[in-house]
Parts: structure tokens; sequence; C-alpha cells
């Protein structure tokens, strides 16, 4: 590793902020990553924690592991504001000044009418342990009726999260057979759009709809949300869903403390950058992951894995700007749709990019497929186990 070439500092401990912080400490930089919290949410395995196949610590990792794994400092701070005119990022614990910044902060979530009466599954450590709770309360009561479902962004339609839901809904299906409860439960999954998954392509939205079916998972699917209360789920068209339980992961939007910041932001609020992950009209600035507005074909999504390209895209720019290097990496053509989608006693391989779209199912050694990489992402990110290309 080269020493003295310059410092960065990376604004969050996810996949991007943490993928950006080692490659920058790979290319040489004296780096410091800033998280509001001291651990990385390995987002993809929560799915098991509500159904209690997974304790919520397992899908933790500290960010100072990686930290001493791979030379970088941690810093735990809110970020409250970022002034590139004057190069330093606010934070609650003072003014941090750069040289070059990673902002890695991740998205916000809309807040439609009543969402306070809903959890959802990508609403971090605290609704994870929520759900967990209430669901074990309606396991023990042996009966009940969950509602899932999710929303987008009118302004931003890579903005959304679907899979999630699905893998939710399926494990809550699989762990309510595997106690004999199934029959006395109702699973109802909704969402406003008529073809919800639809950007996973057709063979995804074929293997649901069979899901569903064989399940028999309810479906109210093509109304507007018009909002939730205490009961259930009200819809644009005056109908509404009652439920004891309402899973609900809305659209996402630009994270709030981008709002006082003088960046360039998209209409849905996130950090408009060019190919290279660099903020547009900015020298020094980069933002990748979810926190960036994101180029690419019409079916593009937010996920870790671009989360994680754009992180060593950045990192790479970065380190080339600082040694005055002419080259730079581009994100977009790795942009594209790729997941295994457990469903609680099986998987199916996700993919779409230029090339097309496949699916391909994983009957049962596709859910400790997925287990799996969760052990080796820890590891791997620890330096314990060799990396995968391009994994
Ligand atoms: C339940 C779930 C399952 C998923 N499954 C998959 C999957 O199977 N495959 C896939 O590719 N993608 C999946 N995704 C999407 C993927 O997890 C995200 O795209 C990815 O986490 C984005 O990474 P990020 O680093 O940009 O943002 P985030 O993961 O949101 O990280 C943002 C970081 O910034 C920190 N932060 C936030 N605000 C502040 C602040 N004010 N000050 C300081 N720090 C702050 C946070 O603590 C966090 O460390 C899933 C997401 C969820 C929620």
């Amino acid at each position: 590793m080269e020493e003295g070439r310059g410092t960065a500092l990376v604004l969050g401990g996810g996949f991007a902020g943490v993928e950006a912080a080692i490659q920058l400490r790979k290319a040489g930089l004296d780096t410091t990553l800033v998280s509001d919290r001291d651990f990385i949410l390995i987002n993809p395995i929560t799915i098991w924690v509500p159904t209690g196949e997974l304790p919520l610590a397992e899908a933790t990792l500290p960010l100072a592991h990686l930290a001493q794994a791979h030379g970088f400092k941690v810093q735990k701070a809110r970020v409250n504001r970022i002034e590139a005119s004057a190069k330093r990022v606010h934070t609650d614990e003072g003014a941090l000044p750069y040289e070059n910044l990673v902002v890695a902060l991740g998205g916000a979530k809309l807040r439609p009418r009543g969402v306070e009466h809903t959890r959802g599954i990508c609403g971090g450590t605290e609704e994870l342990a929520e759900i967990t709770a209430a669901v074990q309360a309606l396991v023990d009561r042996g009966q009940g009726h969950i509602a899932l479902g999710f929303g987008g962004n009118p302004k931003d339609g890579s903005a959304m999260r679907g899979g999630p839901v699905f893998e939710l809904l399926f494990n809550l299906n699989t762990m309510l057979r595997k106690r004999g409860l199934r029959d006395r439960f109702e699973l109802t999954f909704f969402a406003p759009m008529e073809k919800p998954g639809q950007r996973m392509g057709e063979g995804a939205l074929e293997l649901m709809q069979a899901m569903f079916e064989r399940h028999r998972i309810h479906k109210r699917v093509g109304v507007p949300i018009a909002g939730f209360d205490e009961r259930g789920v009200t819809f644009a068209d005056g109908s509404r869903l009652d439920a004891d339980l309402v899973l609900f992961t809305p659209g996402l939007q630009g994270h709030p403390a981008l709002q006082g910041s003088d960046l360039p932001l998209s209409d849905a609020g996130f950090v408009r950058v060019d190919e290279h992950c660099q903020v547009e009209g900015s020298q020094d600035v980069w933002a990748v992951g979810d926190t960036a507005a994101l180029d690419g074909p019409q079916w593009r999504a937010k996920q870790g894995h671009v989360a994680e390209v754009m992180g060593r895209v950045a990192a790479h720019n970065v380190a080339a700007r600082v040694a005055g290097r002419a080259e730079r990496e581009s994100y977009v053509e790795h942009v594209g749709i790729l997941c295994v989608m457990d469903t609680g006693d099986g998987a199916a391989w996700v993919q779409r990019d230029e090339g097309g779209e496949r699916l391909i199912p994983m009957p049962v050694f596709g859910h400790w497929i997925k287990k799996a990489w969760g052990s080796y992402w820890k590891l791997s990110r620890q330096g314990k186990v060799p990396r995968l290309p391009g994994m």
C-alpha cells in the first residue's frame, strides 16, 4: 500500500461507504469513515430476523472490525449538513474539514399519511426488533391477519424496495406452515402499482404469482394507497384492508441532511452524479449507493451490489485524481438487478441486465446459498477469507 497520498472522508457506514473506505485505503489514502451507528446492518439477511430464524445481532458487523482489517478510522457522528463550498461537513460532533469527500448516507423513507401505524422490513434495527416482537405476539395468539406491502416514489422509479417485502412475505408463510399455523393466518400483499415486482422481470412476476396462488396469499394491487390507521390500510377508491399487523415499506427519497446542503439534487432529493460517481459541478465530492441519483436502464433499482460497485468506482477515481491521473472508471455498465430472492424454503436467482432477464429456480439449496452469502460477506470484508471476483 502506498502511503501519504491524500486524505478522504467517507460519510455513511453501509455497503457503499464501507466499500469506498476499504478501496480508498487500498489506494493509500488516509481515510476516515463517519457514521451515525458503529455497525453495518447487512440488509439482505435481515429478512430472517422477524421470523426468528436469525438473531438481529448476526445481521450486523461492527465497523471497528472492518476499520482494523483495512486501516481506516471510524468516527461515530450524525451528519447534519454538507457545506461543499467551504469543504466541510457539519455533524453533531462539530465540523469536519475534508480534501476528498465520498457521500454514502443512504436514502430516507417517504412518509405517507398514517405510516406511523406500520412497520417496515427496511426500517433499521429498531423496526426489525418491533416487527419480530409483533409477529411473535401473533404467533403466541395462534391467529391473525398480516398485510405486507410497498410503495414507490413517482419522482424516481429506482427508489423502491419490493424484493425484501416479497421475501419477508414468503418467509412468514413458510414459518407459519412449519408451525402448523398457516390455516389460522391470513396473509395479504398490497401495492399501488399494477404489476409490483415488474422491475425484476417477467420471470420473477410469474414465479411470485405462482407462489401467491399455491400458498393462498391474497393480493390487493393497482389502487393508490390513501393512508394507514390503527386498523389497517385505506385505498384511494375508498376501500380498506384491515389487518392485525401492517408491514409497509415506503418508496425512498433523498437523505434529509442533503436538503440543507449545497450539492445538486434530483427531484427526489438524491445527489446528482456523473458516470464516475463525481458530484455534478464538483472536483472533490463523490456520491455513491442509495444516496446518489442512479443512471441506467428504465428498470434500474437501488441495490446493495450497485452500492458496492459505486463505492469501488468512486475510490478508484478519487485515487486517480489525487495521483494526477486522467483515467476514470464508470459505474453505469454495472447497473443491473441481481438478487437471490429467498422464499423461506428455497430461492430464485433473479438477474436483469443489458443481456436480458434470467430467473433460475433454486429449490431448498437457494435458501442456504443466501445464508452462506451473509457469512461470506462478513468474513471476506474482514479479510478472513479471500474475496471472489465481483462479490
Ligand atoms: C431488508 C433489505 C433487504 C435488501 N436486500 C437486498 C438484496 O438482497 N440485494 C441487494 O443488492 N440489495 C438489497 N437491499 C438494498 C441494499 O441493502 C441497499 O441498496 C444498500 O444497503 C445501500 O447501501 P448504502 O451504503 O448506499 O446505504 P445504507 O445501507 O442505507 O447505508 C447508509 C449508511 O449511512 C449511515 N447514516 C445515515 N444517516 C446518517 C447521518 N445523518 N450521519 C451519519 N451517518 C448516517 C447509516 O447508519 C448507514 O451506515 C436490501 C435492502 C433492505 C433494507
